[in-house]
């Protein structure tokens, strides 16, 4: 099952995509609740209700694509480092903080969050903030939606508590996460997290081993699998929810692979006018132009 939110006829729909990709059926719900997008599914789902009735189908063409979480309910959870060529991309950069000689490699997820406001829909502006960062950079990632939720989850039990997936691009503001010493502000100014095209259900992919490709102004950046994660998603869930209660709607961003701007001598930072398109074989894709922002 895919689930998207999109604007419809001026308003805030939920509904299910077809299996061809073509035609979209909103659930029978008040925009209201629409307005959450999945969320309002995937919390229906948690509490063991039946899903609201589906009406006629549209063409999916019809309808403008948001976030499929566009108001996620708290923070989006993200791992740092969880590729191994990415990692030692990152530690190679000057940009890592926290790179130990020798230790590039994590022995423990490193986590950090992203504000639910940057989150933005699968065709909207990334915004280059002049006057504050101008070293903005891509990372292409799995991202991992929690169904039930709990705490104390084993990794042996974690996969019962996934719902499905979506595709994020967790933008980084490079000079702001090498400067601050902590990732939390570079990865969460407006607009730097494009989320989508939907979320798709686990039992249409396999998140394990899925191939993940980045692509800029139709250059191949980034493309491996999520079989080459350091950390699988049930060691990420059991890390994770080992003090913190998950809950249903709960986003984990993965991590992403190596290619990634700052991988580049001189790096490749995005630039106005530049396009940026992510896709996740199972999934589907996301491309995000990017402009100049003059916020001061
Ligand atoms: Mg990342």
């Amino acid at each position: 099952m895919k689930i998207a939110a999109y604007i419809r006829d001026g308003v805030p729909r939920v509904g299910q995509v077809s299996a061809d990709m073509k035609s979209v059926q909103d659930f029978d719900i008040p925009a209201l609740v629409a307005g959450r997008g999945a969320l309002a599914i995937v919390e229906t789902q948690a509490r063991g209700e039946n899903l609201p009735k589906l009406l006629a189908p549209v063409a999916l063409s019809s309808v403008k694509l948001k976030a499929p979480m566009p108001q996620p309910r708290r923070n989006i959870f993200c791992v740092g480092k969880n590729y191994f060529a990415h990692a030692r991309e990152f530690a190679g950069s000057g940009f890592d903080s926290s790179a130990k000689a020798g230790g590039d490699i994590p022995e423990v997820p490193i986590y950090f969050t992203k504000v639910p406001e940057c989150v933005v829909g699968p065709t909207d502006f990334i915004e280059i903030p002049l006057g504050v960062s101008e070293a903005i950079d891509y990372e292409v990632e799995l991202a991992v939606v929690i169904g039930k939720g709990g705490k104390g989850i084993k990794a042996a039990d974690a996969m019962q508590h996934v719902w499905g997936y979506t595709i994020i691009n967790d933008v980084t503001a490079r000079d702001w996460q090498q400067r601050h010493l902590q990732w939390h502000l570079g990865k969460s100014f407006d607009s730097f997290c494009p989320m989508g095209p939907w979320l798709v259900s686990a039992d249409e992919c396999d998140g394990a081993n899925i191939q993940v490709r980045c692509y800029v102004n139709g250059e191949l950046r980034q493309d491996a699998s999520t079989a080459d994660l350091i950390f699988s998603i049930p060691k990420l869930i059991e890390t994770l929810s080992a003090g913190i209660t998950l809950y249903p709607g709960d986003i984990i961003a993965t991590g992403t692979p190596v290619g990634v701007g700052i991988g580049f001598k001189p790096p490749k930072y995005l630039k106005h006018g530049d396009v940026v398109r992510q896709e996740i074989d199972g999934i589907g894709f996301i491309e995000n132009p990017v402009r100049n922002s003059s916020i001061r």
